[in-house]
């Protein structure tokens, strides 16, 4: 069992109310991908980068097992550049920058060693280059997931909504949610998003936890509350590598385990969010990922007896 993932591999620079870093590597598949990897041994990466990016980082992903064929290194070109400054509640966000560099002109080739990739996950980037990889797949994949942003709503709706017509989960913040739908009520903005493509729509609401919906049925996964959340910047890949991770790992796409994919994607946003970049999420070990998923079941399970 394989898992395809595209996306940005960038470089970030980050301003929240307790600290600010220089340039350093983000990009929602990099977030995917060390969320990921936990829990599939196969993990495909879809990319771009110039020759200003890190060999040493890409070789940190082969040694845990990563293939990076179709990761492209542009020589003389300058990798995505991303910038954002947090609010002091820490669940929204300015974008200072968004430099699309070597990601405006990038054609994805996806290697013939990843055409059998049963899952996909389209991280956030161009619309276009996401329906570009669906192109190039031989079979159609037993689950693709997809993720996106306001940035892309703003300036390619029309591939947007060709893309969503091609995907089974989407995966978006609650204000994407009203944005890509135009309701404000979240249910009715799902109800709609759920006519556009997608049959599941994972609705992420920061520090509040997340939504997944499915024909009339919602399931509610809460955030872990977090004594210090350093770096909110890719708790939402990280939510969607731990979603799709554990689906792929399971090979079990049913609305119940889907249910199970939100806790894990909700705990592992929370390890993201512990320290900047991809730093904790290099350290962790799939004991610490038990242990927080236990945390969270203990944090919504209660008895109760129901008296006239
Ligand atoms: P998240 O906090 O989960 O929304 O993800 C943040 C990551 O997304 C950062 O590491 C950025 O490099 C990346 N990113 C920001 N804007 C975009 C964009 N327009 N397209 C693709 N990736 C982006």
């Amino acid at each position: 069992m394989s898992l395809l993932v595209v996306g940005t591999v960038a470089f970030d620079a980050i301003e929240t109310p307790f600290g600010k870093t220089d340039k350093i590597v983000g990009g929602a598949a990099t977030y995917i991908c060390w969320a990921a990897q936990h829990f599939v041994d196969k993990i495909n990466l879809v990319s771009v980068v110039g020759d200003d990016f890190p060999l040493s980082e890409i070789a940190e992903l082969q040694n845990r097992g990563m293939r990076t064929d179709g990761l492209q290194i542009k020589k003389g070109e300058k990798s995505f550049f991303w910038s954002g400054r947090y609010h002091m509640d820490m669940n929204t966000r300015d974008t200072l920058a968004t430099e699309l560099n070597v990601l405006a002109d990038f054609d994805p080739v996806v290697p013939e060693s990843y055409l059998d990739s049963e899952f996909v996950m389209l991280g956030n980037l161009t619309p276009q280059i996401q329906i570009r990889v669906l192109e190039q797949l031989p079979v159609r994949p037993k689950l693709v997931v997809m993720d996106t942003m306001n940035f892309w709503m703003n300036t390619e709706r029309d591939s947007l909504d060709r893309v969503l017509r091609m995907v089974d989960v989407l995966t978006i913040n609650d204000e994407e949610a009203r944005q890509l739908s135009g309701e404000y009520s979240l249910v009715k903005a799902a109800r709609k998003i759920l006519t556009m493509g997608p049959k599941y729509l994972v609705m992420k609401k920061g520090e509040h936890g997340a939504l997944l919906f499915y024909e009339n049925q919602v399931f509610f996964a809460p955030a872990l509350p977090l004594e210090d959340v350093y770096d909110p910047t890719g708790a939402g890949d990280c939510f969607a590598g731990g979603f799709i991770g554990h689906l792929a790992h399971t090979r079990d796409i049913s609305f119940d385990n889907m249910k199970r994919g939100i806790i894990y994607g909700s705990v592992l946003a929370s390890f993201c969010c512990e320290k900047f970049g991809i730093e904790r999420l290099k350290q962790i070990t799939m004991k610490d990922i038990h242990e927080r998923v236990e945390e969270v079941v203990d944090l919504v399970q209660f008895d109760i007896s129901l008296v006239d």
